[in-house]
């Protein structure tokens, strides 16, 4: 780890793992097809001749602060889990009914229950899709393109950020599913979303397809691949509008929305009712039903994993009994019992917590080393064959299999004569807030690390797309990161501290509740607390390392 921690040089952009930069893995038997596809460059493919070499300093936060950060982690987890010991053995409070309703809020509470509101969201992020896929398709195809600065440093980490800090509301501003609604408009067939496409497996499928393809075409670096992704995605909420009833896409088959959108169960924002009595007794039409595009019933929601947040339910209410609930964060997560038998969102929080890993480990400078000792073990060269292998395997297996075993040890007795699936299905959520800190802290280091480039970018573009000169960046704008890398680093740990902290805090709730009496848990409740701190310590180490940057 002290090599991994001293590799200090200045760092290129990372194309995908396994290559040098600006190589295509995948590309070499595809480049007669991709050769006519319209406005598609291979010498911006390939070896890289038509983009400009950006070279960064590494990432890299002095030892003393590592050092810092390290010692404040230990103490807190010992905090933490002296904390814990204390609560497993004390019973559960009583739950309180007071709440705070946002929609009441002066000001703020009169412009959410507005039409409006939604309009404000979704036309900025309409006008700036337009100019992506334009600039993607029409502009210059290198990593200074604004399609793929925008999409890749702007718009991927502002989506993860807004899935945890307001739950799905970057579900009312996506183009996606507006467009979709649109074509709804024009026609539809109506019919009712099959039972097949209700579950996790769907959404799961296409978030590790869609993150295996970002890296295996290097969509970062690739304007015109990104153009398309945006496109597919938009012709996908407009065939499944056309054919389905309502959001179907954005519910059952979205890759984006659909894993993130268990980071909602964290938000501190979510739809619930005053009196579920004026529900079953006083109202007949029940309208917020009818009003809601994403099949939810506001009296009967669980959590905020499938609701956007767009109080279409509340502007329907007749009886003004709909509220947007102020809560603590994560108390979902606690508070969430599964009743499903399927393991998909069990393996789905694995996944996060093995993909953030991995998405984060391949960014290392000590990557290219590490993979080819895995390339000799394996004897499968460099490339995406090998790239697919450890993706799922680091990415999907190892992670789901090691949850789940840590669950099942985290099992009282009684509770292991059910089995091990039961156990990661009930458990799996106590994990979420690891895997949402890591990849909240990998973002940090696009958003914060690679912001300038954005910036630097996307002046540039808009000075040569309109002539005007004087937008341009000044000479070797953007080399530099707009933040220190000390900066940087004590934000990814707070991150990944209050990552920490959440996750201890949610075990507890549902290791106490699994118990069924107090100090029962206490016992097995080793396994999960110590693998939070494990994890937690693991990735400061990991983040302290060279990292370089894509743009
Ligand atoms: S419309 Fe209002 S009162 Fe009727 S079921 Fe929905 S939330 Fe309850
Ligand atoms: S439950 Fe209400 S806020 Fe949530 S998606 Fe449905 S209508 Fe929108």
């Amino acid at each position: 780890m002290d090599q991994l921690l001293q590799n200090s040089e200045p760092v290129q952009h990372v194309d995908a793992p396994g290559t040098p930069p600006h190589e295509h893995p995948g590309m070499e038997g595809m480049s007669g097809d991709m050769g006519s596809m319209p406005g598609h460059d291979m010498s911006a493919m390939g070896g890289g001749a038509a983009t400009t070499p950006h070279e960064h300093m590494a990432m890299t936060a002095d030892p003393s602060v590592v050092r810092l950060v390290l010692g404040l982690a230990l103490g807190l987890a010992l905090g933490l889990l002296l904390w814990a010991r204390l609560a497993l053995r004390t019973p559960v409070a009583a739950e309180t009914t007071a709440h705070t309703n946002v929609l009441d809020w002066p000001v703020i509470g009169g412009l959410l229950r507005s039409r409006a509101f939604n309009y404000l969201l979704t036309v900025p992020t309409l006008i700036i899709f337009l100019f992506i896929v334009l600039a993607g398709l029409l502009g210059q195809q290198d990593t200074t393109n604004p399609a793929t600065l925008l999409t890749w440093i702007l718009w991927w980490p502002a989506v993860i950020f807004s899935f945890m800090i307001l739950g799905r509301i970057w579900c009312v501003a996506c183009p996606f599913g507006y467009v979709g609604d649109l074509a709804q408009r024009v026609f539809s067939f109506g019919l009712k979303p099959p039972q097949i496409l209700k579950n996790m497996w769907w959404r799961l499928g296409l978030f590790l397809t869609l993150t295996w393809l970002t890296t295996i075409w290097n969509l970062y670096g690739w304007p015109w691949g990104t153009a398309w992704l945006a496109l597919t995605l938009t012709m996908g909420a407009v065939t499944l509008g056309v054919i389905f009833q309502k959001r179907t896409f954005c519910r059952y088959v979205c890759p984006v929305g659909g894993v993130f959108g268990l980071y909602a169960m964290a938000s501190p924002v979510r739809i619930a009712v005053k009196d579920k009595n004026i529900c079953q007794r006083n109202c007949e039409d029940k309208d917020c039903a009818q009003a809601c595009r994403w099949f939810e019933f506001a009296p009967t929601l669980e959590r905020s994993t499938d609701c956007n947040l767009c109080l279409d339910c509340a502007r329907a209410c007749p009886h003004d009994n709909v509220i947007l609930k102020g809560q603590f964060l994560g108390s979902e997560l606690a508070e969430f019992q599964p009743h499903r038998k399927s393991l998909d969102e069990a393996t789905a929080v694995a996944a996060v917590l093995g993909v953030s890993l991995f998405q984060t480990v391949v960014m290392l400078n000590a990557w290219p080393q590490w993979e080819s000792t895995v390339s000799g073990w394996l004897h499968i060269p460099s490339g995406p064959i090998l790239y697919t292998v450890t993706f799922l395997t680091l990415g999907l297996v190892v992670p789901a299999a090691l949850v789940a075993a840590i669950a099942y040890l985290s099992c009282s007795r009684e509770e292991r004569r059910g089995d091990i699936f039961r156990a990661f299905r009930a458990y799996a959520y106590i994990f979420l807030p690891l895997g949402l800190a890591l990849h909240a802290a990998h973002n940090f280091h696009h958003l914060f690390g690679e912001g300038g480039a954005m910036w630097a970018g996307l002046r540039r573009a808009l000075a040569s797309y309109t002539g005007w000169a004087a937008l341009a960046p000044p000479e070797g704008a953007g080399l530099v990161s707009a933040l220190g890398p000390n900066t940087l680093f004590l934000m990814q740990c707070v991150a990944l501290l209050g990552g920490l902290y959440l996750a201890f805090w949610v075990g507890v709730t549902v290791l106490r509740r699994m118990a069924g009496q107090p100090g029962k848990a206490l016992a097995t409740a080793m396994p999960v607390l110590l693998f939070a701190v494990v994890y937690t310590v693991m990735n400061i180490f990991i983040l302290a390392a060279p990292m370089a940057h894509r743009h």
